[in-house]
């Protein structure tokens, strides 16, 4: 890069190319200032998607947390059910539950509970035995029933009218079920299997006094078709698990939300750790078989769902589109946004102003036109240059180039020259020329210069240049050629004027001139580089006049090449 002290005469050297750089570098930062401009656009646009989804999550959130508390505070009261039945045996003498022991031999059994209350079922002992995880003993049996009993009449006493709530369910590890809203009788077993070979049953014993809180993943479910988000936790006595209290959160109130709550060009999607879908922002529930992953473009296959878990929330750039994800904080599922990257450049689109586009085209234009115009007065002063420089070269009366262009060819001709090639010059004189002005006058003698000017260029070849060197002098010269040879040439040009006869215009004529046409005679001084101590450009003009001023001595109308 050329330093600043060098950049500025270079500038100046090449100002209309300097001018061209200057404006397309102008043009050029402001494409890349836009260009960035359209890049915060759609980051700011990213995050706003993403602060969307985190709102949305957290409303989630909400549902959820009020789902865990009320579990919370069942689990209370029925831990509370379970000592006192376990503490008080005067309890136990219920002739009710006497009596519905009698028939647990029954494939299904109930203990009848008043209408309003919540049905007590509970499996037979064959197919209880058929449940790994599942166990009865009387007295077990007896405390389970006396804590179903209250749980039937408190369960719909605290969710009655809940509309965060789908079902709730109470379960004992010795088999028998309390669903608020009733199950179907057949959906019992299936219930307690599922409960069994859930992560409750293996909570570890030193939690027990925890309340933990699980989710079930649906996949296989018999609870319906829909995917369930359950809350559960455990119920316990004295460290043994003895049942569990199961919260199940309304798909269709989580559907509804992220139907409604998601913009148009986004595709919204709950998942849980396995990538089943829960719930999703069409506006009916599409059950999703396996991994939800699989749903999207093809270029989030090197996605995974633990990876997205494990980083909990973010945004991904795939090959045609953007994924956005956030955990849940209070449980196992995951929100999901996509949108492709057509439908974000859109959005940015609608953001960009017409006014700021319009200013920017303006700008571009307003540009465009003022280099159009630097340009053309540019182009134009070079020409006027270039015709200054060459009306600075030429001689105004013979159009032949003047003494300044043969300093200026000079130069290159002798760089063009090879070591050996002659250069030959001559010095050629108008023999008598004042006795032409006197007699036909000075115009006529214009008239005469202009003639020997056309004799020259005639005679001498394209590569030899005729110059004017002042007055009625030419100068002459020719490259490769020796000393002999332009001695030649000039003896032509000499014979070539004395046989030329040059008829002046009428109207140049002095009145009185002694005829209609004037003769003249030449004489010509040759000199050649190297030869005879010539160096340069002075040393052969010098000695080519002094031979010309030889050949005047000498009677004029002569050719002299030496001394
Ligand atoms: P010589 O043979 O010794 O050269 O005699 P001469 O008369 O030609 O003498 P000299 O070369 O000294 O005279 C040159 C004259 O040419 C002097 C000047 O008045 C005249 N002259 C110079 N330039 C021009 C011109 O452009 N046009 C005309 N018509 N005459 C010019
Ligand atoms: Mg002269
Ligand atoms: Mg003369």
């Amino acid at each position: 890069m050329p330093q600043p002290r060098r950049f500025l005469p270079l500038a100046c050297a090449h100002p209309r190319r300097t001018v061209i750089l200057c404006f397309l570098a102008a043009f050029a930062i402001s494409l890349v200032l836009a260009g960035r401009q359209y890049y915060q656009l759609l980051q700011r646009e990213l995050q706003e998607r993403e602060h969307n989804l985190h709102l949305q999550a957290l409303a989630i959130e909400a549902v959820v947390s009020n789902g865990k508390s009320q579990l919370q505070f069942m689990r209370n009261i029925a831990e509370r059910l379970l000592i006192e039945a376990h503490i008080q045996p005067a309890m136990r003498r219920n002739e009710a539950i006497a009596a519905a022991m009698r028939n647990s031999q029954q494939p299904l059994w109930e203990l009848p509970v008043p209408k309003s209350d919540a049905p007590v079922r509970a499996i037979g002992d064959a197919q209880l035995a058929n449940i790994p995880g599942l166990s009865r003993e009387p007295q077990q049996l007896i405390e389970d029933l006396h804590l179903a009993h209250a749980m039937s009449q408190v369960l719909p006493a605290q969710f009655r009218g809940e509309s965060n709530l789908s079902r709730i369910l109470f379960l004992t590890t010795s088999g028998i079920v309390i669903a608020y809203p009733a199950v179907r009788d057949e959906q019992l077993e299936p219930i307690l299997r599922k409960f069994t070979s859930s992560l409750l049953m293996h909570l570890n014993r030193a939690n027990a006094e925890d309340l933990d809180i699980a989710f079930y993943p649906p996949p296989g479910s018999n609870l319906g078709s829909m995917p369930h988000v359950l809350l559960s936790t455990p119920v316990y006595l004295n460290a043994v698990m003895r049942g569990a209290l199961i919260y199940d959160v309304p798909q269709t109130k989580l559907q509804n939300y992220l139907y409604q709550t998601t913009a148009s060009d986004e595709q919204h999607a709950l998942i849980d750790d396995e990538g089943s879908l829960v719930a999703s922002s069409e506006q009916m529930f599409k059950s999703l078989p396996g991994n939800w992953l699989r749903s999207l473009p093809a270029s989030s296959i090197r996605l995974s769902i633990p990876m997205l878990f494990q980083r909990d929330h973010g945004t991904l750039k795939l090959d045609d589109g953007y994924l956005q994800f956030r955990e849940l904080q209070s449980i196992d599922l995951m929100l999901t946004n996509y949108i492709s990257a057509a439908d974000l450049r859109a959005a940015v689109h609608a953001q960009i102003d017409i006014l700021f586009l319009g200013v920017w085209a303006l700008l571009g234009l307003l540009m465009a036109l003022t280099l159009y115009i630097v340009d053309r007065l540019f182009k134009g002063q070079l020409r006027l240059n270039r015709q200054l420089r060459e009306m600075g070269l030429v001689d105004g009366l013979t159009q032949l180039a003047n003494r300044r262009r043969l300093q200026s060819d000079f130069g290159g001709l002798l760089q063009r020259l090879r070591e050996n090639q002659p250069l030959a010059l001559w010095m050629l004189d108008i023999d008598r020329f004042k006795h032409i002005n006197d007699n036909w006058g000075h115009s006529a003698g214009d008239e005469v210069i202009k003639h020997l000017a056309t004799l020259c260029r005639a005679l001498v070849r394209p590569q030899d240049l005729v110059v004017r060197y002042g007055g009625e002098e030419f100068c002459v010269l020719l490259p490769d050629t020796s000393l002999a040879q332009a001695t030649q040439m000039a003896e032509q040009l000499r014979a070539a004027s004395v046989q030329s006869v040059c008829v002046p215009e009428a109207g140049t004529l002095l009145a009185g001139a002694p005829s209609l046409e004037i003769r003249l005679t030449v004489s010509i001084g040759v000199a050649e580089l190297r030869v005879d101590g010539c160096q340069g450009l002075e040393d052969l003009v010098a000695t080519a006049d002094r031979r010309l001023y030889a050949a005047k001595k000498a009677g004029r109308n002569q050719v002299v090449s030496s001394d």
